[in-house]
């Protein structure tokens, strides 16, 4: 097994779950959550490893890890994305698909529509 220091402590551990021990590894997901929901409380600000450290109260070497990780990149559009996340995004996209559609209909008299389908269907 590789053997690695870790980045937090500096502790020697086997390398299997990346560069951190698997104890700062806890404490990273933790402050990783907290990170994660101050930002998304605040979708517009930008703030550096130190400023979001300062925000949730934390250390900033460990947001300054996540950072390094990339964890924080492509934030809600990702594997990360909680079910209540996506639930909501499908409703959105529900929601936007019918505005764009309603026009369109009332728009469209029939007989393009109509004949393309039915063509399709004798098929
Ligand atoms: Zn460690």
């Amino acid at each position: 097994m590789d053997m690695t220091a870790c980045n937090v402590c500096g502790k020697i551990f086997g390398a299997s779950s990346g560069s951190v021990c698997p104890s700062c590894r806890k404490l990273l997901n933790i402050v990783y959550d907290k990170a994660r929901a101050y930002l998304r409380d605040h979708p517009k600000e930008r703030v550096n490893a130190v400023d979001l450290a300062e925000r949730i109260g934390e250390d900033e070497r460990l947001v300054e890890i996540l950072m390094l990780e990339g964890r924080f990149e492509n934030r809600g559009e990702d594997a990360e994305e909680s079910d209540d996340d996506k639930k909501r995004k499908q409703l959105l996209q529900d929601l936007q698909k019918n505005l764009a559609s309603m026009p369109q209909k009332q728009h469209e008299t029939g007989t393009y529509g109509s004949d393309r389908h039915g063509a399709r269907r004798e098929k």
